[in-house]
């Protein structure tokens, strides 16, 4: 018995990273998965975004867990490409009971030197994108009187980071946006939560741009970013977490267990936020 028997979950970025986690998480624990991942390099990042490969593997690794998978290549600024992938995940499972709105971009400037190209990509995909992403299931949950939104904001969601005020705009904005959503679903039987994750060992963090900008100069080590400061933890011997500490917490939001939590946010993240807040 798992705690999703019988469900199906959209996903958004879930080829690689926290997202595959949710993915595996979901098919382990009984679901069949909607994977919605844009898979190629269409923003300009310090790393790479996920490729075909990324996106076959996961694909793979549901496929091995037994559960069947719809793989959809699309970006989530995209309203049509969301709502035809929501169409074909119904066509084919019948249903879709549960989001995870992980999709997400990482980009560095400090805020006066940011492009309006880079405030508008990271505010399209990061805010704009999973407003989409639970735009285009809602009115099917809604319908069918169930579903859960789990929505991937950050640490800084609650703090500001250092030369990346667009992200912090973004992540503090689905907090806001996931209390409006659980409200305005609640009284159709819909709950909507967020997680904060932390310092989270995936391709978006694990490179050498991101270890130059914490250390605060070139040639950084990863040992410089986890110890050095920024991503220090309250709990002992802690440096990254691993995706499964996040894809542990949706699963909990999205399964019976948290059947009366709905408009919150849950810091994960070895109690960073303890030290900096
Ligand atoms: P990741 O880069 O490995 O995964 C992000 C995924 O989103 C990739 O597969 C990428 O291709 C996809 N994506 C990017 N833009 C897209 C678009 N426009 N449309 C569809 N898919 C798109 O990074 P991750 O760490 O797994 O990130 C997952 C989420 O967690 C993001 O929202 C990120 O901001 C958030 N987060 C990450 C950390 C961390 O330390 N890694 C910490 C806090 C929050």
């Amino acid at each position: 018995m798992g705690l999703l028997d019988g469900k199906v979950a959209f996903i958004t970025g879930g080829s690689r990273g926290q997202g595959r986690a949710h993915a595996v998480t979901c098919a382990r624990e009984g679901a069949d998965v909607i994977i919605f991942d844009i898979a190629k390099p269409v923003v300009e990042t310090a790393y790479k975004l996920a490729s075909p490969e990324d996106h076959a593997e996961t694909v793979r690794q549901v496929e091995a867990l037994g559960r069947r998978v719809l793989a959809v290549e699309g970006d989530v600024r995209d309203q049509a490409a969301l709502d035809a992938a929501v169409a074909r995940g119904i066509e084919a499972f019948g249903h879709v009971d549960i989001l995870i709105a992980n999709a997400g971009i990482w980009t560095q400037n400090p805020f006066w030197e940011l492009t309006e190209q880079q405030w508008e990509e990271m505010i399209g995909v990061n805010l704009t994108g999973v407003w989409k992403s639970a735009k285009a299931v809602a009115p099917h949950m809604i319908e069918r009187k169930s579903g859960s939104i789990v929505i991937t904001s950050s640490a800084n969601g609650i703090e500001p980071g250092l030369n990346f005020a667009h992200y912090v705009s973004a992540k503090h904005g689905v907090i806001g946006l996931m209390k409006n959503i659980a409200l305005e679903l609640a009284p159709h039987g819909v709950r909507c939560n967020s997680i904060n994750p932390g310092a989270i060992r995936t391709p978006m963090t694990a490179h050498q741009a991101a270890w130059d900008m914490f250390a605060g100069h070139e040639g950084g080590t990863e040992a410089e970013m986890i110890e050095g400061g920024y991503h220090y933890a309250a709990l002992r011997n802690t440096s990254w977490l691993d995706p499964q500490a996040i894809a542990d917490t949706a699963l909990y939001l999205n399964s019976h267990l948290a059947a009366n939590v709905t408009g919150v946010t849950i810091p994960v993240d070895a109690g960073h936020l303890l030290m900096t807040g």
